[in-house]
């Protein structure tokens, strides 16, 4: 990628909070991809189609350090889940042979695997090295008539953050509108139902919790031509431009590509979440208003109140096991406060929520929902968060699973929420199951275990007192 371009992808003119300081985004100071390089982040961002044929060019640590540390669901293909690498290793770097390394890959896994396409993802060696990825994979999509996209995302480039914006770029510049969508099978055709097509921009299908959303969008007559990138196929990203509205699931994680589709499609765009009651019908109201179909709004509204009193009825047993129990949440971008009103919705005050990777806007809806004090963590560490922890006496650390043994160490109930997690918590059926799994973390009886002293250290003081005489 050029210098240009990258520095593009930082000034981007949708974020909220570049409008207020024209700043752009933060340059990278050194350390600040440990939490994920760009390579990575475009990973993350572009793993999930399933039957693409995901290739690392570089040395095997960059590939077998990422691969697969994201829960994404495939309803089809596995192909994704296939780790590829070049392997470059120090006599390919010294004798000029990294190009044609590529190239044999790409043959490999085209023979061995037919993929819909190949992506090849760049990384610090071959970057630093000029290796030109983009003229190998030109020669080899015309030699093997499949599509090869170079994702030209090196590790130094930037964070996990710009690695995502990268990716994102990517599928603007080789695969969005290289063919239309297909005409609507029979069994998706309902009489008097018009259906609409939509996208949804950074959803991941994290433990298969897009399906929760679906069957909804199905009855309302939306069809997803794209998530970008959860269960996708090539084939759907290629039909992004014809969406009639875009819904941003993770806003700073491909705002670029949202912006974009409005500007050279004019797709309109809203940012949402399918994270809570209130949230998820909130995205279902948005997509009716933006579609703006008198009988599409008043069936959205028939869903939602069915719906919202099916999945009250059905959390109230666990609502009252949950209530009054405090939260520590530490998470990034959109869930930093679409779970706030998850957790909400369930009775479970929220006492800090972090911030660290979340827009303006973000920190806004925090304060809506958690009132103009409410308490916002930057510095993540572990002694910073069991701080708090301990400040607010909070029940339970719900957050990334980085932060896990941090919670265990201190004996405090931990709950995943990042992508590395088990379970769907998305939709309103996704509500359930974050209650059931909140539920069993804080009642859990190894918490009384652990908390009470150990019986040798409690008899040995009996014993020492026997023997002083006490
Ligand atoms: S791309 Fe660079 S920073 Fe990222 S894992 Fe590979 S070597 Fe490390």
């Amino acid at each position: 990628m050029k210098v240009d371009e990258i520095a593009e992808l930082f000034d981007e003119p949708g974020c909220v909070h570049n409008k207020k300081s024209k700043s752009g985004c933060a340059q990278p100071t050194p350390g600040a991809a440990a939490g994920g390089c760009a390579f990575d982040g475009a990973q993350i961002a572009l793993l999930p189609i399933a039957d693409v044929a995901h290739i690392v060019h570089g040395p095997i640590g960059c590939a077998g350090s990422s691969w697969d540390n994201r829960g994404t669901r495939s309803s089809g293909p596995a192909l994704y889940r296939l780790g590829m690498t070049t392997d470059l290793t120090e006599q390919d770097i010294i004798m000029g042979r990294g190009e044609k390394r590529l190239f044999h890959s790409i043959k490999q896994a085209i023979d061995d695997y037919q993929p819909a396409a190949v992506f090849v993802y760049n990384t610090c060696v071959p970057a630093l090295i000029g290796d030109d990825i983009e003229a190998v994979c030109k020669a080899a999509a015309e030699r093997w008539g499949v599509p090869v996209v170079p994702v030209d995302a090196a590790g130094f480039y930037g964070t996990k953050n710009l690695g995502n914006r990268i990716a994102g770029e990517t599928m603007l510049k080789y695969v969005v509108g290289h063919r239309e969508p297909g005409p609507l099978p029979p069994e998706a055709q309902r009489p008097g139902i018009k259906v609409y097509d939509i996208n949804l921009i950074a959803e991941y299908n994290i433990a298969g919790e897009f399906w929760h959303v679906l069957p909804l969008l199905d009855e309302l007559g939306l069809r997803v031509l794209c998530t970008l990138s959860g269960d996708a196929r090539y084939r759907d990203v290629q039909t992004m431009h014809r969406a009639e509205v875009n819904m941003l699931v993770c806003s700073k994680a491909m705002i670029n590509v949202a912006r974009k589709l409005r500007e050279q499609y004019g797709t309109p765009w809203f940012e949402g979440s399918f994270y809570g009651i209130a949230e998820t019908s909130h995205a279902l109201r948005e997509f009716a208003r933006l579609i703006g179909d008198g009988n599409l709004t008043v069936r959205t509204e028939a869903l939602i109140a069915r719906e919202e009193a099916l999945i009250h009825a059905r959390l109230e047993p666990w609502r009252e096991r949950l209530q009054d129990k405090w939260a520590l949440l530490y998470t990034g971008g959109v869930k930093s406060w679409s779970v706030v009103s998850a957790l909400q919705d369930l009775g479970i005050d929220v006492v800090a929520t972090g911030t660290r990777k979340s827009t303006e806007e973000d920190k806004a809806r925090i304060r809506e929902l958690m009132g103009e004090d409410a308490r916002m963590i930057e510095d993540g560490s572990p002694k910073a968060l069991l701080e708090i922890a301990r400040e607010y006496r909070a029940d339970i650390l719900i957050a990334g699973g980085r932060n896990m043994y941090t919670a265990l160490k201190a004996r405090l109930p931990f709950l995943d929420i990042n992508q590395e997690r088990e379970f769907g918590y998305a939709g309103y059926q996704g509500m359930l199951e974050l209650a059931r799994q909140l539920t069993l973390t804080l009642e859990s009886p190894v918490w009384d275990a652990v908390r009470r002293p150990a019986p040798w250290t409690v008899s040995s003081r009996v014993g020492r007192a026997v023997a002083g005489g006490g």
